[in-house]
Formats: C-alpha cells, structure tokens, sequence
C-alpha cells in the first residue's frame, strides 16, 4: 500500500537546502500560519506580534480588502460588505444556505446562483473562494515576510468532515490565493499529530475540535511515529456560533424585541460572543448596547443561565462522538485521553460535558488555537523533503461514504465512509434496458440509501456501449481517493474497453474557466497586493530598528543629554505611529529619520565599547 507521506515526487530536496513550507489553519473564526524553524513547529506572527487572524474580509469601494482584525472591529458598522464565516458558505450551494439555520440569518445579500454562493458587496459579487483566497493571500505574505523567501507549498486544514465539495473549494481558494498545495490535511488529525510528537504519545486517542462554526472528532491510535485515523465524524454546521446565536435570541426574548435592523443583530451578535467568552472566567456578565432607534439594554446573564440555554448544543456534538467510536470499534475505557481542540472547548461547561461523557478529564495542556496549525506545518515540512531523519507515517480516512446513483434513486456505496486514504475501489455495473448504449454515471456523497439524502457531486456519461440484451455488459467504475480526500471516477466497459474518466469537480463550485478568470482579475490587483508585501516588509524592517535603539537605551541611556534622549524618543515614537497604516515609503522614511537621530548615540556607544575593551589592556594585546 502506497501509503507512507514522505516528500510527492519531484519534492525531494537537496541536503541541507530547507525548502519554506506552511501549514495553515483556514478556521471559521480564526486562522492561522505556521512553520517549522530550527526543528519547532511555530504560529508565525504578524507585525504586532498577534499570530490568530481573524477571518473576516471587509471589501472596499476601490476593490481593496481589508482582512482581519480592522475588519472584525468593521463588522458592527458595515456587516453586509464585511464577510466573516466564509467556511460555512464554501462548496456548499444557494439551497444549503437556506436550508440551515446557521447560515439563514447571515447578513449577506446573497446572489441568484444555485451552483456557486455569490455575496454582493461594494466590490462586487464576492464567492466564499474568493473570500478564503483574501484571507491565505494575507497569510502566505505574512509567511514569505517572516520566513525570507517563497514558499514551495502548504498544507491546508479542512474539517475532517467536510464533503469533496467542501475540499474542492478550499483548493480552489489556495490556487487563487497563489498557494501551492502540499496537502489538505484534516483538522482533528493536525491536532492529534502536534499532540502526539509533541508529548510522544501512544495509544487510542479521541481529538474533539469544536471550533467557530464546525464540530470534528475523530478517534486515532497513535504508537512510535504511526498515526493511525481509525473514525472520524462530526457536524460542519455546528460551532461557537451557535452559542452566539442562541444568546442572541435570548437576549431579544428577555427584552421582547423581534425583527431587529442589520445593524442592530450585528451589534448584538457581536455582545453575545463577548458575553460568552467572558462567561468562560467569570460567572456572570451584562450586556449592554443601545440600538439604532435609540433603545438601551442591559441584560445581565449568569453561568448557569448560560450553561441551561446552550446544552443542547453540546449534547448535539455528543452523537457524532458516539458514532465514530461505534465505527472505530472502541469502548470509552479504550480512549486514553481526549485531545481538546477549538475556542469553543475553552467553555466550561463544554468540558464538563466530555469529562462526564468519556469519564476523564480531558487534555487541555496545548493551546487549543494553535495546536492544527502547529500539526499542519509539521506536516508540511515532511511533505517538503526536510525531514529524512525523524519519518512518521500517517493513515488518514475518508469521513463520507461515496457511492452511485443505481436504478431506483437508490445509492450503491463504493468506498464506506472511514477507509483508509488513499483508497481505491472498483465495481460492476450493468444495463438495465435492452441495447442500451449509454449509462449515466451519477457520483454520491453521504451515507443515506436514498439518492435525493445524500450530496450530489458529479455526473457523467459512457457512451459506446455496444447495444447487448439487458444484464449483460460489464461496466466497470472505479472510485479513487487521494491523499486529500479527493476523489476522480472512472469507467470502464469490459467487453470493449470504452472508458470515460472525469476528475470530480462538484456539482457545487466553481468551473476551472471561472478560476482562470478570477486568476486573471488577480493580477490586475498584483500592484495592490505588492504593495502590501512592500509595507509588511517595512514594518519588519522598522521594528527591527526600533528594537535595536530601545535595547541601546536600556544598556547606555546614561550616554546622552535630556534633549538628544528625547529626540530620540520623539523619532521612535513617531515610527510607532505610522506602522499600523502608512505606506511602504512613510515608514521607511521615518525609519530612516530615527536611524539619522540615532547616529550620534551609535558613535558614542562605540566610544564607550572600544574604551571598555582597550581597559587594561598593552598595545601589543590589541
Ligand atoms: P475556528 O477553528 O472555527 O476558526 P476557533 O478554534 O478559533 O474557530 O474557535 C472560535 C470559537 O471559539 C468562537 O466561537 C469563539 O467565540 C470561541 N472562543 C474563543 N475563546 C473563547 C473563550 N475564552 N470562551 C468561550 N469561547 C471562546
Ligand atoms: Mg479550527
């Protein structure tokens, strides 16, 4: 079996030459960059210093997109050009987004398109690909900034449990985003592997990943450098948010509010979360806000409260727990820890709730943020070709059963759902007419028995069928997963070797000539994004200056006069003020005018340390 992930063909590198790869961690809520420096795997920062980037777009009257914290802070004042939670909305089709309840009351104006989500903003009609390829842009340059060069690839999380649809799409948005894809990985084994070759683990573990907006849980043995998936299950409509929204609504029952304007849901939306990341510390909390028609509220909520109105939920991750480990065959005295992963876990009465189901308390001890993005990137530099020393070997898992459409609007399985990746299967099939010529090949997605149950991802046609009674071709379809958890579909008539083969791009999505096109439109925005490496690559430099004059003040402040220190100070804080928002060319020039305030404080520090060294010393000794 073809199974060992060491570097894809062509990757291999030469000795010592470390190839720059990320894992990147692209969350409803928040996402993240890593890479593995000196043998750590490590969250990349930005120039503040802050290594989660909200994944939240505001688009601009000139086509600009603003990603991140500025535009989390514009979601209260400008929710329907603001896009956040474009995971929810990706690979999935206009009647998905109707039909759940999570995605309904999103304050989107949504397009016509039934095949791909279209979200009308100022800029234009926005697709969540292309939301996603904003949100890697930002932190593909964040990783070329702080790494010093150009990356051969990345290894993207997906939720474990999201559909071929689902992955499709997160491809597509790594291609536009210019990101080469080393592998998708799911998010729950990410986790397991930073956990596992962080505290050498071994034995049966269960990782429990709730984060914004997907739950996750997959159930993994680990032994010596083995990482086995041997179930996974979860909901990819079920998350934090889902909290948010249920104090969102209790706080319009308590106040007896309906129907409330855009602003004033996102308003309140907004105080929910904050209200229930605080109930995580303390055991009650007010919620204040005055509304757009002048109303104000203030409501307080307790824990318990809290805890009551949002049990459901939690019971709601239990089930899909409950179902991969019936499918992993493994009793809860078999798990030997539950790996926590997701903010959503930091909630208290989310931890009760599985210390109570698996009868133990669970691991909390890696940083529940970090810890996919730490397992990506330590993925990624396997699949570089930096790691010849130290090999591990992973057994991923398809999370759905895929299958065809056969007589009836009944669904064949081909590959069970929990197979090991990469798989392949094949079956027969027949004719079920007289002289039937073609057969239309439909590829399903889901573990219901009914077709119109299960995702629909692909359809394609065998033509040249020699005409035979009914019954007796032999058409043979083979099923192929790879590595990503993709999957192409061929096949076969035996008897005369009439083939067709597609790639399956879902039924939901977008076609390669919109990709192609929107690569097109993105070189037209080249200058803005070289712009923005230009300034990224400003503030590094800046910082850097500044670090240097501050450890020299702290060291030899004693050197200068009152006004040269303040001079100084003024030069350094005027630097500070420009780093957030100015140009490339601002902050370097004010750069340059701390390092021209600085040269006479350089000087005379250098006095000072020839003098020290010379101390004592006989000319013959120099
Ligand atoms: P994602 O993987 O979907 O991006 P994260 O793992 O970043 O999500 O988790 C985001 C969710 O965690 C949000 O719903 C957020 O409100 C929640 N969260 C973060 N910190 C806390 C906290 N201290 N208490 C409760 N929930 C939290
Ligand atoms: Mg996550």
């Amino acid at each position: 079996m073809a199974l060992l992930q060491i570097a894809e063909p062509g990757l291999t590198a030469a000795p010592h030459q470390h190839r720059l790869a990320v894992g990147i961690d692209l969350g409803t809520t928040n996402s993240l960059v890593a890479a593995v420096r000196s043998g750590m795997a490590v969250c990349l920062p930005d120039a503040f210093g802050r290594v989660t980037l909200p994944s939240v777009v505001r688009y601009g009257s000139n086509g600009d997109a603003d990603v991140g914290f500025d535009a989390l802070k514009a979601q209260k004042i400008d929710p329907a050009n603001t896009i956040s939670s474009a995971k929810r909305l990706i690979g999935r089709s206009l009647s998905d987004i109707h039909a759940d309840e999570n995605t309904r009351f999103l304050p989107y104006r949504f397009g016509e398109n039934e095949r791909v989500i279209e979200l009308h903003t100022r800029a234009g009609s926005k697709t969540p690909i292309e939301v996603s390829a904003d949100i890697l842009r930002v932190l593909k340059q964040r990783a070329e900034v702080s790494l010093g060069g150009e990356l051969v690839g990345a290894v993207i999380t997906v939720p474990a449990y999201f559909d071929d649809a689902q992955r499709q799409a997160t491809k597509d948005a790594a291609r536009l985003a210019g990101l080469n894809v080393l592998r998708l990985l799911n998010e729950p084994t990410a986790a397991a592997i930073a956990y596992g070759l962080d505290n050498r683990a071994e034995g049966t573990f269960a990782v429990y990943d709730l984060g914004g907006g997907t739950f996750d849980v997959s159930i993994l043995t680990l032994s010596r450098g083995l990482f086995e998936v041997k179930a996974t299950n979860g909901n990819s409509a079920l998350g934090g948010d889902d909290f948010d929204h249920r104090l969102f609504c209790w706080l319009l029952e308590q106040n007896h509010l309906s129907s409330l304007p855009e602003i004033d849901n996102a308003l309140l939306l907004s105080l929910a979360r904050a209200a229930k990341e605080s109930l995580t510390t303390d055991n009650s909390t007010t919620i204040q806000a005055t509304l757009s028609d002048g109303t104000s509220i203030a409501t307080t909520i307790d824990c318990g409260t809290f805890h009551q109105i949002t049990q459901h939920l939690i019971a709601k991750t239990l089930e899909p727990v409950k179902q991969a480990m019936r499918d992993a065959n493994v009793r809860k005295q078999d798990i030997k820890g539950v790996i926590m992963v997701g903010g959503a876990t930091r909630m208290r009465h989310v931890q009760q709730a599985v210390a109570t189901f698996f009868g133990q308390t669970p691991l909390t001890n890696l940083n529940p943020d970090e810890v996919v993005a730490l397992g990506a990137a330590m993925q990624a530099n396997v699949l570089a070709g930096n790691k010849n020393d130290e090999e591990w070997l992973l057994l991923d898992v398809t999370p759905l059963s895929l299958g065809l459409e056969t007589y009836g609007g009944l669904t064949e399985k081909v590959i069970p759902r929990n197979s090991t990746l990469p798989t392949a299967r094949a079956q027969d099939f027949t004719t079920f007419k007289d002289g039937q010529t073609a057969m239309m090949i439909h590829v399903v997605q889901g573990e219901r028995e009914l077709v119109s149950d299960c995702r629909s991802l692909a359809r394609f046609t065998l033509r040249g069928i020699p005409p035979m009674v009914a019954g007796a071709a032999r058409i043979r379809v083979t099923f192929q997963v790879d590595a990503d958890g993709l999957l192409s579909v061929s096949a076969r008539e035996q008897t005369t070797g009439v083939q067709a083969q597609i790639e399956v791009k879902p039924s939901y999505g977008l076609d390669d000539a919109a990709i192609t096109q929107m690569l097109k439109d993105s070189i037209a925005h080249a200058a803005g994004d070289a712009a923005e490496r230009a300034r990224a690559e400003a503030v590094v430099e800046a910082q850097s200056l500044m670090d240097a004059v501050n450890n020299a003040l702290a060291l030899d402040a004693d050197l200068l006069n009152d006004d040269e220190h303040a001079a100084i100070q003024a030069a350094l804080n005027h630097v500070q003020t420009k780093l957030a928002n100015a140009e490339a060319a601002v902050i370097r020039e004010t750069a340059q005018i701390l390092s021209k305030t600085t040269d006479s404080f350089a000087e005379k520090r250098m006095n000072r340390n020839i003098q020290r060294a010379l101390q004592g010393k006989k000319l013959a000794e120099i």
